[in-house]
Order: C-alpha cells, then structure tokens, then sequence
C-alpha cells in the first residue's frame, strides 16, 4: 500500500483523530441539523462548505468516529504500552480546544476508564505475564506545566515551593526534585492519581479554566531487569492532557490571563514545531523553546514512540477552533 510507502519515510509519530459525540447541550440547541464534520472513512476527515470557504479533507493515520468508544481508542495505542516494556521512551498526548474530549479520552468518566487507567493495567498484566524472565518495578509521577512552571502534584503545597526544571541527565531527561513514587498495582496508581488531582484543585480557584490552561503529564518509569543475566531495561510512558488549543481573543485578555494565553501558545506551538522537525527528519530540533518540550526531548524523537490524538467536537458552533485543530495535525503527520 502506498500509504505505509509513504509512512516509513516519515518519523515515528502516529497522529489519530477523534470525534466526540454531540453532548446533551449542544442536542437539546438542535445542534444535529447543520453537522460540519464528517468521517469519510477510517483515515479521513471532512469538513463541509462553510462562509465562503470550500469543503476540505484531512488525512489521518486513524480516524475514530463519536461512536467509537474508549476499546476502539485504546486499541490504537496498545501496542505502545508493550513497548515500554521493552524500554521504549513513550507519549500519548490529547491535543484540542476545551470541550473536544481530551480528558474524557485520557481519563474517561467513572465507569469508562480512558487511556492513563488502561495504559497502567495493561502494564500491571505485562510485568505479571513476564514474571518469570523479569523482575519488574514502575515508579510515577505527576507534574502540570502552567506559565511555563513545572509543578510537582504529589507534593501538597509544591505550587508555592521552588519552580522544578528539566535537566538531562545521563539516563535521559529529567526533572531534580520532582517526586517519583513506587507503584505496585491499580490501587496505589488509582490512590495516587486522585492526590495529584486534589493538589490541583486546591492550586485552581476555578478547576475549569485551571485544567484548559495546563498541561498535566502523567509519567510512568518502567525498570525491568533479567532473572537470566541481570541485564536492566529502562522504559518511560508519558500520558499528556494538553492545554486547550483555543485561541483567546484578542481583545479582553489582560495581566494573568494575557501570560496564559501567551505561555499555552509558546508551548503548543514550539510542541508543533518540534514534531514538524522531526516528521521531516530535520538535523536540528527545536526541543529547547518551551519546557514541554524538553521534558519531552527523550520521547518524541530517536528511539521513542509517540501518538498524538487530536481531539475535535462535532458542532458547528466549534466549526473554527475545529479547523485550527486540523491544521495543526496536519502539520504534525
Ligand atoms: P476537554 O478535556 O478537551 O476540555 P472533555 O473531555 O471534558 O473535554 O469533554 C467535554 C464533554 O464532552 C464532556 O461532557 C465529556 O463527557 C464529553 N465527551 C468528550 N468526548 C466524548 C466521547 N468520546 N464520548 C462521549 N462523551 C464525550
Ligand atoms: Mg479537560
């Protein structure tokens, strides 16, 4: 097939596309009638005629439809999970505006897990499943990137501390200080996940607007060393729920908000420039222009793997931001 030609001359960055469902609200606004988006097939996109502008078409390696739920989504990471394992560098990241599904796919709603409690149990089942050649240990953190700052959320308080940095080290990037606990299984990852997202939430005076500014990375660091010859393999998984991608508008965004707005910008586009780098096998990458990109340096380039799941709402009220959001993909593959 011509499309894996072209693939393999391409860096190891996968990029999917998802398409949330209508939501209650934008249903009950009679938002059926004018439906911009459609999904031609399972590697492209449409988006309708709209102001002027013709139709236009946009490839993806995945396409998932709003009916496909979080088996269907999990199913095109999986195989990523595995590599970990084998001592990959790994990230999954969700990329969209606010509102388009990024922490629904990551972290789903209670009941319908997403790819962070998927990912973990699959590497749980793993390690268990090659017990008798190696002994495995994992360790995680949680950090949000806000204004630029790296912020540890398994220490209550971090926020007023010392700004954390990422420094590389001689086992690849790192972040000195930041808190690494060991995990044994879901319980203590579960236990854990909730710390870190109830640090957060005392961070935030309004959670909303807090989660859409930053980003959260989820990270798990993989150790597994041979019963046969005691040889060791080193894997990291990072699990990313972007910033929103929604532009602020110009006018009104002022003080704070204006360094927001500006600090999301840097860093989602220095993380476009830096994949764009490396799809085009360019000999320099931009890694250094914003802190998540460093943080990512050992996991997007080289021997590591990536997916980039750009999250899209169905509406025609979202119709623009939808358009930015494909542009970027585009970028990206
Ligand atoms: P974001 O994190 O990008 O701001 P959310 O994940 O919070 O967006 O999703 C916005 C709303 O859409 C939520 O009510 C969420 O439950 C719903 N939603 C998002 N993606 C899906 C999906 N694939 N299936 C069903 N509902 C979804
Ligand atoms: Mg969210």
């Amino acid at each position: 097939k011509l499309h894996n030609t072209v693939l393999e001359l391409k860096g190891n960055i996968r990029v999917l596309c998802r398409v949330r469902p209508l939501v209650d609200k934008e249903r009950g606004a009679g938002a059926e009638g004018a439906m911009p988006i459609k999904c031609v097939s399972e590697e492209m996109l449409r988006v309708a005629a709209m102001e002027n502008k013709a139709e236009k078409d946009f490839e993806f390696d995945r396409v998932l439809a709003p009916d496909e739920g979080q088996d269907k989504l999990y199913d095109e990471v999986a195989a990523l999970i595995t590599s970990v394992l084998d001592g990959f560098n790994v990230a999954i990241m969700a990329y969209g505006q606010t509102g388009s599904g990024k922490t629904f796919t990551m972290e789903g709603p209670e009941g319908n897990p997403g790819v962070n409690l998927r990912a973990l149990a699959d590497l749980f089942k793993l390690a268990e499943e090659r017990s008798a050649v190696f002994t495995t240990t994992f360790s995680a953190s949680v950090l949000e990137i806000y204004n630029e700052q790296i912020y540890d959320l398994l220490v209550s308080g971090a926020q007023d501390g010392d700004k954390l940095d990422v420094k590389q080290g001689s086992d690849g990037m790192y972040v000195p200080g930041l808190k690494l606990e060991e995990v044994h299984n879901m319980g203590e990852v579960t236990a854990m996940i909730s710390r870190g997202k109830s640090n957060r939430s005392t961070f935030a005076t309004n959670m909303n607007e807090h989660s859409s500014r930053s980003h959260l990375v989820l990270s798990v660091y993989v150790n597994c060393v041979s019963k046969l010859n005691g040889t060791a393999l080193r894997g990291k998984l990072h699990l990313i729920d972007l910033a929103g991608s929604e532009r602020l508008s110009r006018t009104g965004a002022q003080g704070d908000r204006l360094k927001e707005a500006q600090a999301i910008n840097k860093s989602l586009s220095a993380l476009g420039d830096v994949i764009q780098a490396l799809q085009q096998r360019n000999a320099h990458i931009p890694y250094r222009n914003s802190k998540l990109t460093r943080l990512l340096e050992d996991s997007l380039g080289g021997n590591s793997k990536c997916v980039m799941i750009v999250n899209v709402s169905p509406a025609a009220e979202n119709v623009s931001e939808t358009k930015c959001s494909l542009e970027f993909a585009s970028r990206a593959r």
